[in-house]
């Protein structure tokens, strides 16, 4: 239950900025918790042309907002605005959470917390002779490949279509250990990897809404998924994707994208309220009323 409130001379500020940003989940999830906890807070969407860029975030350091997330197209170009960046967010190389810590700007990256959260409370194990295979080598492969590492997997295999840009992938970590334990390959090479995973992350956007008959991997391939293994889609809508449907039939644990997309969100505003207990529950069944899962 969601409590009424209102606005006041005291009001601080939360907001998301992109471009576009209307179709974000973040306000409404924010100030559902926002409203449960009884804070005079408000979170609004900031759409920010990126020419505009700079001068927003100026303009946020003179109204004192607290902090923000970043979303598509600002998660990189904001980097050289801040004044800090957390060593997590440096290494994947874009940033989604900023804060305002002693005038300056922090910014972090909260997906990987999003990313391991719903493995390590479900599945509590010890990972470091574990395989991951991850599809895709975008923007959110880059937080499971940092997420991965950080759970401490044996062996990182991440799985690209376009060789150039897979090779790109794996040069911008060689100054990282992560590198150690990483591997890209092509799609080619799946029927050899599948068999070895433990984990399997979709992190391409095949299956998502409206395509929800399609999966990055054929029923033939996924046959090979060892039984117990746990299969992983960064994607939220459908629940679940055919890839899920497709690899619970073959005997693996089914995670979906939901529960990353919530626990960032409560990672960023335990930062920004500086508390520990934010309502977890509130922002969970928040988001699920708004995707039609409730
Ligand atoms: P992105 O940067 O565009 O990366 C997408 C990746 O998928 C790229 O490597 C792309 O390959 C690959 N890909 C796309 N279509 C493909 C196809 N038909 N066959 C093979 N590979 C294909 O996007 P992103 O930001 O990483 O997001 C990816 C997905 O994760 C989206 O569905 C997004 O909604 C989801 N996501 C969920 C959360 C969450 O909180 N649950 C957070 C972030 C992202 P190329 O490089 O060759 O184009």
């Amino acid at each position: 239950m969601t409590k009424e409130r209102l606005m006041t001379g005291k009001t601080k500020l939360l907001g998301v900025i992109g471009h576009p940003v209307e179709h974000s989940l973040s306000p409404a999830m924010h100030n559902a918790a926002i409203a449960h906890l009884g804070l005079d807070y408000v979170y609004l969407p900031f759409p920010i042309a990126p020419h505009n860029l700079e001068i927003a975030i100026a303009g946020f350091a003179a109204i004192d907002v607290v902090g923000f997330s970043v979303t598509i197209p600002h998660k990189q170009a904001i980097m050289p605005l801040l004044s800090e960046i957390t060593p997590l967010a440096q290494a994947i190389g874009a940033v989604n959470t900023v804060s305002r810590q002693n005038n300056q700007w922090v910014g972090t990256n909260t997906d990987i917390e999003g990313f391991i959260a719903p493995l390590q409370t479900t599945y509590q194990q010890d990972w470091s002779q574990k395989v991951v295979v991850i599809l895709g080598n975008g923007g959110a492969a880059r937080a499971v490949v940092a997420g991965c590492h950080q759970l401490g997997f044996a062996k990182i295999h991440v799985v690209g279509r376009n060789v150039q840009r897979l090779q790109e992938f794996a040069n911008s970590w060689n100054n990282s250990p992560i590198s150690e334990n990483l591997q890209v390959h092509q799609w080619e090479e799946l029927p050899k990897l599948i068999p070895q995973a433990n984990l399997l992350v979709n992190t391409t956007p095949i299956g998502m809404y409206p395509k929800v008959n399609e999966s990055p991997l054929s029923v033939e391939e996924i046959a090979n998924l060892p039984k117990g293994a746990i299969a992983y889609d960064l994607i939220y809508i459908p629940k679940p994707t055919q890839f899920l449907e497709q690899a619970e039939k073959q005997g693996a644990i089914a995670i979906n994208g939901l529960e990353m997309l919530v626990q960032q969100g409560v990672a960023a505003l335990k930062i920004w309220l500086q508390q520990e207990t934010v309502p977890v529950e509130v922002m969970r069944q928040t988001l699920q009323n708004h995707l039609g899962l409730g």
